[in-house]
């Protein structure tokens, strides 16, 4: 038995006017065959899937393919995806004869001339393998599922937490699924749903115990644990992405040999579409203006105030060189540190050069994100120069090595500035120390990411305020002008009469 294990993982943000290229994912580490399997062993989804078979008593014999990562950032270049189905086609060609496939993808990434990279791979290696092999993917819950994706894939196994804390155990669960297809011969039948909505992050939070997130998560987890269902899942979308296929979905595959016409898929499926439309409302989120949320984080005196940037957040795809609060920050005199980042590779060389203890003055933001963000004059010290390297845990990451290359810490009174070379987690505690702080016991840290960060700083907090800024990764993106996506589309527009039927796909090789 030969199990082949890939991974295509990047988010698109299409406001974000940077686009994504091969060095962003070279960056991040492309990895090959054997060492795919030996460096991922314990990481995320591919790690997931290798300690998950790792205990099948037949002891299958894996075959890495390829992992192609990069950070999420904006659309990819034409170039970037023809290398991309070159390096699978190669692997593929390289693995050879395979039992099954397994592949970790994010589902939401989007290149020039191509809106569902994902659906165009997962059809490539359908077709270069055959109806025949067991082909199971996993997704991010912000993916934007297409019918090509539900065509080619025999079941689609969706993270099921927001902030994302079970990327390793989606892992196991889709071999756990791959399990049930190649070793006990069930049939898998998916019921797909897509709903005319893109859900604000903000309130997809399934950590809040009495939010309609940890119900709709509850009730996933419910329906995964029935004999005749292989996998549930609820994608609420990733909500920057301008594509024709966009929007929410749902998804329910059965054994059709115990569901024979799919009508319970269907039935589930089309239960929690119809819920999650109903309570559509639910997911708007409360949004502080930039002064508001300043001027109340200012008269916290004792605890920590987590200002989230969403508009910028980089976990999100923005550029991270958002100063919107920055600006504002600055009017204010703190008793304990104040912790925002900025993504600037050019103010690093430049502090690089001049060394600690040195002045630096020129302007920060406005380089990357060139549509909606502005130069801030700034004056500051440098504090420290560090490499901020270091392992994810919690949101996005089991074991995750992150790198995101030299960086400075610009102090000016209590506000520190942590300039990186590349995007990465803006938010993780983990950056924070490696920049010296114990983001815990500061005055404010801005974290750009909408949901996500509340894994980490919602226990610790005394106020945690969503501002509503400029951004490419806006809380408020239906004021934003999309182009591609369908319309009517909620919140863009409000639909009275909508109901699910959700479409009925057989198993492989029987349509
Ligand atoms: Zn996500």
């Amino acid at each position: 038995m030969r199990i082949a294990i890939g991974q295509l993982w990047q988010e698109t943000n299409t406001l974000n006017p940077l686009p994504t290229r091969r060095a962003n994912f070279d960056q991040f580490g492309v990895l090959r065959g054997d060492e795919l399997l030996e460096k991922l062993a314990t990481t995320n989804e591919v790690g997931g899937f290798i300690q998950a078979l790792a205990q099948w008593p037949e002891h299958p014999e894996l075959a890495g393919l390829v992992r192609l990562p990069a950070w999420p950032g904006g659309m990819a270049t034409a170039d970037t995806f023809a290398w991309i189905i070159r390096e699978f086609d190669e692997a593929m060609s390289r693995v050879g004869r395979c039992d099954a496939v397994l592949l970790a993808l994010h589902g939401a990434m989007a290149a020039e001339g191509h809106w569902d990279v994902e659906g165009e791979l997962l059809a490539r290696i359908r077709r270069h393998f055959g109806p025949d092999i067991p082909l199971v993917a996993t997704l991010d819950l912000h993916a934007n599922i297409t019918e090509r994706m539900v065509a080619n894939a025999d079941t689609l196994v969706l993270y099921h937490t927001a902030p994302h804390i079970d990327v390793f155990e989606t892992g196991q669960r889709a071999a756990g699924v791959l399990r049930r297809i190649l070793v006990d011969g069930e049939r898998p039948i998916t019921a797909f749903q897509k709903i005319p909505a893109s859900m604000p992050a903000e309130k997809a939070n399934t950590q809040l115990a009495d939010g309609m997130s940890a119900d709709f998560r509850r009730r996933l987890a419910a329906w995964e644990q029935r004999p005749e269902v292989l996998a549930a899942g609820l994608a609420t979308v990733q909500p920057w992405l301008d594509v024709p296929e966009f929007g929410s979905a749902v998804l329910v595959t059965t054994n059709a040999i115990r569901d024979p016409d799919g009508a319970l898929a269907q039935s589930l499926c089309a239960e929690l579409a119809a819920d999650v439309w109903r309570r559509r409302n639910e997911y708007m989120p409360e949004l502080v203006s930039i002064e508001d949320s300043v001027a109340r984080a200012h008269a916290e005196t004792q605890g920590l105030v987590v200002l989230s940037d969403a508009a910028d957040a980089t976990t999100s795809g923005a550029p991270g060189d958002s100063v919107w609060l920055l600006r504002e920050l600055a009017k204010y005199a703190w008793p304990r540190p104040v912790l925002l980042t900025v993504v600037a590779p050019e103010v690093v060389a430049e502090c690089d050069a001049l060394g600690v203890g040195a002045n630096w003055s020129g302007t920060l933001g406005g380089r990357r994100d060139t549509r909606f963000g502005f130069a801030l004059p700034w004056e500051a010290e440098v504090e420290r120069l560090f490499d901020a390297r270091f392992t994810l845990n919690g949101h996005l990451g089991k074991n995750l090595a992150i790198d995101m290359g030299r960086s400075v810490v610009l102090q000016r009174n209590a506000i520190r500035v942590i300039v990186t070379t590349l995007s990465g987690p803006h938010f993780a505690p983990e950056l924070f120390q490696a920049a010296g702080f114990d983001p815990f016991t500061a005055s404010v840290v801005v974290a750009k990411s909408p949901c996500g960060f509340r894994a980490v700083y919602a226990a610790q907090a005394a106020a945690i305020y969503s501002v509503r800024a400029p951004g490419c990764a806006p809380s408020d993106y239906w004021n934003y002008p999309f182009q591609r996506i369908p319309r009517p589309t909620w919140p863009w527009d409000e639909l009275s009469d909508w109901r699910p039927a959700p479409s009925l796909k057989p198993p492989q090789g029987t349509c």
